[in-house]
C-alpha cells in the first residue's frame, strides 16, 4: 500500500511522494499521523547533509497521531481509534543512566533519526516505544495540534527544572526561537521577576513580544551585555539560557551572567563546530555552566500536561497549520522568523478537520 510522505533527497530537496507505507509490526502498531511539528532540528537536518548521502530519507519526530492498527502479539492498552503522543526517544530502560532515572542519556536506546520519522501519512511506533514510557494518550476532548508541543517543550521544561527559574529570578533568554518562546512562558509561570528576551531578528522579536517577557532588546542595535547590566543594576542576571546555534552566543552569555550565576548552553550548535569561551572571566566569576540536553521521564510526563493546559496556552504558539504538502514553506516561514510553531498535518483527507478552513 502507498502513502504520501515528504522525502529528504539531499539538503533542501525534500519532495512530497508516494512511498511504501510502512506494514504494521507484529509487536508494534501504526497509527495515522495526524499532526506533526516542525522542529529547529528537523529543519536543520533537513537543510544539511545529515545523513552525509544516505537518502532518501523520512524525518519529524514531534508525532501525534490515532492508532489504526495493532500487531496481533502488541502488548499494550490502546485500542483503535485512540490519539497518541509518540515521545520519540527509544531508551532501554536498563542501562545505567536509565536505571537512575536519566533516560534521555541512555547509551543503549536508538536515535529515532535512524529511522523513517512522521513526516508521513502513517508512521511506525515500535514494540520498545510501547514497552518504555513513550506512549501518551491524549484525552478526549484536547486538540490534537496542540499536543505536538509537547515534545519541544520536554526539553525547556526540564532546563528550567534543573536550574530551578523560579521566584524573584532574572532570566536572559537569547533567542527568540520557538524554544525561545516557550522559555518566556515557562519562566513567567515559574515565578520570574524579570525575564530579558534578546533576539537579533527584528520579525522574531517582535513576534515574540505576545509572550510577556519584561525586556525585548535587539542585539544587532545595541550591546546587549550593556542593557542587562542596565537592567540589572550592574548585577547581571541570575540565570541566562542560550537558545540559539551560535557558539558566539555561548560566550557572551558569560557576560550577562552576575557572579555564581548560571548560563545554560541550550541551543546545539553546528557538528564539530568549537566555541571561543574566556574561561578566566567564568572561573573568576564563579559561573556555573551548564550543557543542557533532554528530558527525563518525570519532565516527559508534566511537559504533556502543559502543553494541553489552558495556562499555557498552546495556540499562542502555533501561528502556522499547513497540509505536510507545504513543508517547504514550512521551512522557510520558520527560517524567516515569520512563523514561530509550524504545524504539519498529512494525510490530508483524513484529517480535513485539523486544518484552517480557507
Ligand atoms: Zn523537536
Ligand atoms: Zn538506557
Amino acid at each position: 500500500m502507498k502513502m504520501k510522505a515528504a522525502v529528504m533527497y539531499g539538503p533542501s530537496d525534500i519532495r512530497h511522494e508516494d512511498v511504501e507505507r510502512p506494514a504494521c509490526p507484529e509487536d508494534g502498531l501504526i497509527i495515522n499521523v495526524r499532526a506533526i511539528g516542525l522542529c529547529g532540528s528537523d529543519i536543520r537536518n533537513l537543510t544539511t547533509d545529515s545523513k552525509k548521502g544516505k537518502y532518501p530519507h523520512i524525518y519529524g519526530h514531534e508525532v501525534v497521531g490515532e492508532v489504526v492498527e495493532i500487531g496481533a502479539k502488541a502488548e499494550t492498552d490502546l485500542k483503535i481509534g485512540d490519539n497518541i503522543y509518540v515521545y520519540p526517544g527509544e531508551h532501554c530502560m536498563k542501562c545505567y543512566y536509565c536505571r537512575t532515572g536519566h533516560h534521555e542519556m541512555c547509551v543503549l536506546g536508538a536515535s529515532y533519526n535512524d529511522r523513517m520519522g512522521g513526516f508521513a501519512d502513517y508512521y511506525e511506533v515500535t514494540a520498545r516505544q510501547l514497552a518504555t514510557d513513550a506512549i501518551y494518550k491524549i484525552p478526549e476532548g484536547q486538540s490534537l495540534i496542540a499536543a505536538t508541543l509537547a515534545e519541544p517543550l520536554s526539553s525547556v521544561y526540564a532546563c528550567e527544572d534543573n536550574i530551578n527559574v523560579g521566584f524573584g529570578d532574572t532570566v536572559v533568554i537569547i533567542g527568540a526561537g520557538p524554544i525561545g518562546c516557550f522559555m518566556i512562558r515557562l519562566a513567567k509561570l515559574r515565578g520570574a521577576e524579570k525575564v530579558i528576551m534578546i533576539e537579533l531578528n527584528e520579525t522574531r522579536l517582535e513576534l515574540a513580544k505576545r509572550f510577556g517577557a519584561d525586556y525585548y532588546i535587539n542585539g544587532s542595535e545595541c550591546d546587549p551585555v550593556e542593557e542587562v547590566k542596565k537592567i540589572t543594576g550592574g548585577v547581571g542576571a541570575d540565570k541566562v539560557i542560550s537558545a540559539n546555534p551560535s557558539t558566539q552566543s555561548q560566550n557572551t552569555a558569560l557576560y550577562m551572567c552576575k557572579k555564581n550565576g548560571i548560563v545554560v548552553w541550550f541551543g546545539g550548535v553546528a557538528k564539530g563546530s568549537m566555541a571561543e569561551i574566556d574561561s578566566n572571566y567564568a572561573h573568576y566569576n564563579g559561573i556555573w555552566i551548564y550543557g543542557h540536553f533532554g528530558a527525563n521521564s518525570i519532565q516527559v510526563q508534566r511537559a504533556f500536561e502543559l502543553a494541553l493546559s489552558d495556562k499555557f496556552d498552546a495556540n499562542m504558539f502555533i501561528t502556522h497549520v499547513l497540509p505536510l504538502s507545504k513543508i517547504n514553506e514550512g521551512i522557510e516561514l520558520t527560517r524567516s522568523g515569520e512563523a514561530i510553531k509550524v504545524v504539519l498535518i498529512p494525510n490530508e483527507e483524513l484529517n480535513k478537520d485539523l486544518l484552517p478552513q480557507g
